[in-house]
């Protein structure tokens, strides 16, 4: 059973990091930054050994090179990281790879980024999305088009309901209320805002989410087709809570 912890960099970015306990492997996902992630791996006693990014934007890059200089980490990614970093392992859709003692496999899932990946850890009932879906939420469009992201969401939604979902930025609360907005009559989002709320007023995070309450909770999710998606995300980019 691999151990995943949440390091909260920058102003919202969450780098994951998962160690197995057994053979002490650590893996890091989207490191933002080297510093504040080496101190955490250290505070925990544990030795990084891989770096995973989901897509190539700095904000999930920019530790790659500080963790693999003192560390060594081969950096595993989509070929898109090349932009902006070293990558030492390129990888596409169905690729498995190993993490810590565990097996994931790579799911392409364009339209944050072109070449924006997820890797779900099926044995261990969890995914890494990055910035493709949030708690209650999804990624901008930056490089791909509302049907590609509604394909991906639905994709994520059809796996069983207890799979883990890590995200990339704690975007919960605000996600909450458009989801309000979009969903008024919708009970079990009004419980979700007012839980979120408790938890980021005692400082604690609100990840990571799971497929079960994303189809409950996730408005973009629940959309049913391509242009529903559309229209609550172009609503939600220029939506003031
Ligand atoms: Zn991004």
């Amino acid at each position: 059973m691999l151990e995943v912890v949440a390091v909260p960099v920058l102003t919202d970015n969450y780098v994951w990091l998962i160690h197995d306990p057994s053979s002490g492997e650590t893996a890091a996902v989207d490191p933002s930054v080297a510093d504040p992630v080496l101190d955490a791996a250290a505070a925990k006693g544990w030795r990084l050994t891989q770096v995973l990014n989901t897509h190539w934007h700095p904000d999930h890059t920019g530790g790659n090179q500080g963790i693999q200089s003192a560390t060594g980490s081969p950096i595993t990614g989509p070929d898109e990281v090349r932009r902006v970093s070293k990558i030492d392992r390129i990888v596409a859709e169905g690729d498995r790879i190993s993490v810590a003692g565990s097996e994931a496999v790579v799911w392409e899932i364009p339209a944050h980024t072109a070449g924006h990946i997820a890797y779900y850890f099926e044995d261990e009932g969890m995914i890494f999305v990055g910035d493709t879906m949030f708690a209650m939420g999804c990624g901008r469009l930056f490089e791909g088009t509302a049907q590609q992201m509604y394909s991906n969401l639905q994709r994520i939604a059809a796996l069983p309901g207890d799979v883990r979902i890590y995200c990339g930025h704690e975007y919960t609360l605000a996600n909450a209320r458009f989801a309000t907005h979009a969903e008024p009559g919708n009970q079990a989002i009004a419980e979700r805002l007012a839980a979120a709320q408790a938890l980021r007023a005692n400082g604690e995070i609100t990840l990571p989410t799971t497929v079960a309450q994303e189809r409950e909770t996730n408005p973009f999710v629940r959309a049913t087709n391509g242009e529903e998606f559309a229209r609550l995300r172009t609503e939600k980019d220029s939506f003031r809570s």
